[in-house]
């Protein structure tokens, strides 16, 4: 690899009608006699034990999910992605993705040294994925990057408080893989599309413009009609939600995905929507995040992007627009995809149907409007939702979901 560059020495050749970012989708997964002789060589290297954030980074990259990284990030592009929200070739990049380990593994690591990377098996063992070139280890200041990147430095912000756990130092360098995560196996693997997959499937379905929703939670009215006002104007909807680690409160993947079949099987077109899951894990980081959601879904060939309120945001972090705000400090051209910035909708009695602050005129008093709290507990008590806000089909798997959750305790 071109260190200056940063340009990857193998990529698959891509369909569809927007370029990855950076224009080459990257793909760094070995296959057949390559995969092979890696992984036996990485069974004589030292191991370092992924986060599961970090698996779920490794996946991506492998499958050009984050192009144009063919790795964990040097210290030039953390600063600069840090400080700037951009990589050092120019390029739009809004979150850091870094592989943290302790001091004393760094250590024994020498530069230009192979390491073997692993998950943990539920046994206890390791699950051996790949490798990865180490070319830079560097520190970084933990309170900059929480401050720059998470808008805040307290502890309380789940993702700064991964930031604050993790590991002193940062390996970097390319990063090949032989076998993907054993959730790609396990969890949705019918639906576990890689870009240069969405893009074939786009392809065929004769979709020229096709609008992703980021989604880490059930699908209620609202953002069925934020879907379907967006659907309007585009050829193909790209349900995309995020399946790797969330907070432990959020509705676990399973539960939501089934949610949305249930949805989609009776109230979508099936010619109109693909159903795919996006393998990585929540930041928190907001208006950063959705830059980031925007680029991982330029990549799998979507053309426009859903920005809702306080996407990506937690208890209160952000501002309600924050994540809309922050696509004016980019290059449209550079971003490429086109954001969709959405409002919060909800059902107006007075209107008589789904609107939003922008469209309905009407005082609040006729709006439905649950909080989440409310939502959590009506599901707990196994009380349906009322149909305005929630179709029955959702709120049947979703008390049924928190009734298993329970059982399982
Ligand atoms: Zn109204």
């Amino acid at each position: 690899m071109d260190e200056q560059t940063n340009q990857p020495d193998v990529s698959t050749s891509y369909v569809g009608s927007i370029a990855p970012h950076g224009g080459t989708l990257v793909n760094r997964r070995l296959r057949g006699d390559m995969a092979a002789s890696t992984r036996e060589m990485a069974q004589n290297l030292k191991t370092i034990l992924l986060s599961p954030m970090n698996v779920s980074d490794l996946e991506l990259i492998a499958i050009g999910a984050l192009s144009p990284l063919t790795g964990f990030m040097g210290q030039a592009d953390y600063r600069s992605v840090v400080n700037d929200m951009h990589l050092m070739n120019g390029l739009p990049w809004t979150i850091p993705v870094t592989l943290p380990v302790d001091t004393g593994v760094a250590d024994g690591i020498e530069i230009g040294e192979s390491v073997a990377l692993a998950e943990p098996t539920a046994d206890g063992g390791m699950h051996l994925m790949g490798v990865i070139e180490v070319s830079e280890k560097y520190t970084y200041d933990k309170e900059i990057e929480a401050e720059k990147v998470y808008r805040t430095t307290e502890d309380k912000h789940p993702g700064v408080a991964r930031v604050y756990r993790q590991g002193d130092v940062l390996l970097a360098g390319d990063i090949w893989v032989f076998d993907l995560p054993n959730a790609a196996r396990t969890d949705f693997p019918e639906l576990r599309h890689t870009p240069a997959q969405t893009r074939r499937l786009f392809a065929q379905s004769g979709w020229r413009r096709i609008v992703a929703f980021q989604t880490r939670n059930p699908i209620h009215r609202a953002h069925e009609y934020i879907q379907k006002t967006a659907l309007e104007i585009v050829d193909g909807l790209f349900l995309h939600p995020l399946v790797g680690e969330t907070k432990a409160d959020d509705i676990p993947a399973d539960v939501r995905i089934e949610s949305y079949q249930a949805i989609l099987r009776d109230y979508y077109p099936a010619d109109r929507v693909l159903l795919g899951v996006f393998p990585a894990a929540m930041r928190y980081a907001g208006p950063r995040e959705a830059v980031f959601h925007a680029i991982a879904r330029k990549n799998y060939g979507c053309t426009h992007f859903i920005v809702g309120r306080d996407h990506a945001g937690v208890a209160g972090y952000y501002g309600t627009y924050d994540a809309h705000y922050i696509f004016d400090e980019f290059d449209d051209a550079a971003i490429d995809i086109t954001p969709l910035f959405f409002d919060h909708a909800f059902y107006c009695k007075k209107c008589g149907g789904i609107v939003s602050a922008k469209t309905c005129p009407h005082d609040k008093s006729n709006w439905i409007h649950l909080s989440g709290t409310q939502v959590r507990e009506m599901l707990e008590r196994g009380e349906m939702l009322p149909a305005e806000f929630t179709r029955p089909e959702v709120s049947k798997v979703l008390i049924e979901g928190m009734r298993r959750k329970k059982l399982e305790g």
